[in-house]
């Protein structure tokens, strides 16, 4: 990685500061939650630590401007205290904004552009598998108005809004609660997550929705062939809706042969997407502190800049460069969050 020439280092670093990063997937609050529901020694955000990818001090070296921390609670398919655990991640989320501050809470596009001004990160909440919902709309625009602004019905097992890809027999249709779920999200103004979707679901997705999707933490499946990645077909309907795909750092999303996975093997992914269908639909969704392994260069959010290293060096124009960075999902960002 030591490779790029004087005058590309000063164009990539310039770039890195100048971009609004965003990156539209980790799980996080997972880390910072204590047991019963988090871990036997939760970090705090604004420690520095040894583990993990993702705490304030190491999102402000990498370069972050905006990071979307999920809620999840699905680790088994049907988790009755789904809503208490989601309750104790927005708490968890809001008070160690409050703790810190470099680091703001944000619902759109524009305090977004506010917070890279002002020198500071931000943090958007999502909420991966429609767990905590319990099949309520009410849930959603509750959670709505504690700030989820991003949604993916399921994770891998079944709810009521739809089946994820690890269902047995998944419908291949949404049932009618996913679809006024989506008739309410756009109403509300919530984006919607295919990430962890059955491919037939989908496609009835694709079918129902009018305006832009997103696949927060999804990479190319013709690169990489796991079921979490998203086909060439997919890809393509996904950009002619107007969606953006985040390429996760998931060493197993990345490349097939587990031995050696670099920054490089993930930029892989982004050059196909590109190569398909044009720079404007993919950005990041690292997936950090919700995987194992990173790969060798972006080991953990601080060593971010290795990505715009990489795209300096490939040749990507400086546009293309601020968009794969944040660019896109801003764009997304603004469309659809008021
Ligand atoms: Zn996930």
């Amino acid at each position: 990685m030591n490779d790029l020439n004087k005058s590309q280092e000063e164009r990539a670093s310039r770039l890195h500061k100048e971009a609004i990063i965003v990156d539209t997937h980790c799980d996080t609050l997972m880390q910072l939650l204590p047991q019963p529901w988090g871990m036997p020694e939760a970090r705090k955000l604004g420690e520095r630590s040894e583990r993990g990818h993702i705490d304030l001090p190491r999102m402000i070296e990498g370069g972050v401007t905006c990071q979307t921390f999920a809620i999840y609670t699905g680790r088994r398919p049907f988790v009755p205290e789904a809503p208490l655990v989601a309750m104790q991640m927005v708490d968890k989320f809001y008070s160690e904004i409050e703790a810190n501050q470099e680091i703001m809470a944000v619902t759109n596009s524009e305090e977004i552009i506010d917070a890279k001004k002002e020198g500071k990160v931000c943090g958007l909440l999502s909420m991966e598998g429609a767990e905590p919902l319990m099949g309520e709309l009410a849930a959603l625009r509750i959670f709505y108005r504690l700030g989820v602004r991003m949604l993916s019905f399921a994770w891998n097992y079944r709810t009521p809004f739809a089946d994820g890809l690890g269902a047995k027999r998944a419908e291949s249709k949404l049932p009618e609660l996913g679809l006024q779920a989506l008739d309410e999200m756009d109403r509300l103004g919530v984006i919607f997550d295919v990430s962890h979707l059955a491919d037939s679901v989908f496609w009835d997705v694709n079918d129902v929705m009018k305006g832009a999707f997103i696949a927060s933490h999804s990479n190319s499946r013709s690169v990489c062939d796991h079921p979490r990645n998203l086909t060439d077909d997919m890809i393509n309907a996904l950009a002619d809706h107007g969606g953006i795909m985040g390429m996760n750092f998931a060493t197993g999303f990345v490349k097939k042969e587990k031995d050696k996975v670099t920054v490089e093997d993930l930029v892989d992914h982004i050059d196909h997407i590109v190569g398909l269908v044009g720079p404007n639909h993919v950005g990041l969704g690292s997936d950090y502190d919700g995987i194992r392994k990173a790969p060798e260069g972006i080991d953990d959010v601080s060593q971010l800049f290795n990505i715009t290293r990489v795209l300096v060096k490939r040749g990507y124009s400086d546009d293309d460069i601020l968009k794969i960075l944040g660019g896109n999902h801003l764009r997304v960002f603004k469309e659809i969050l008021v």
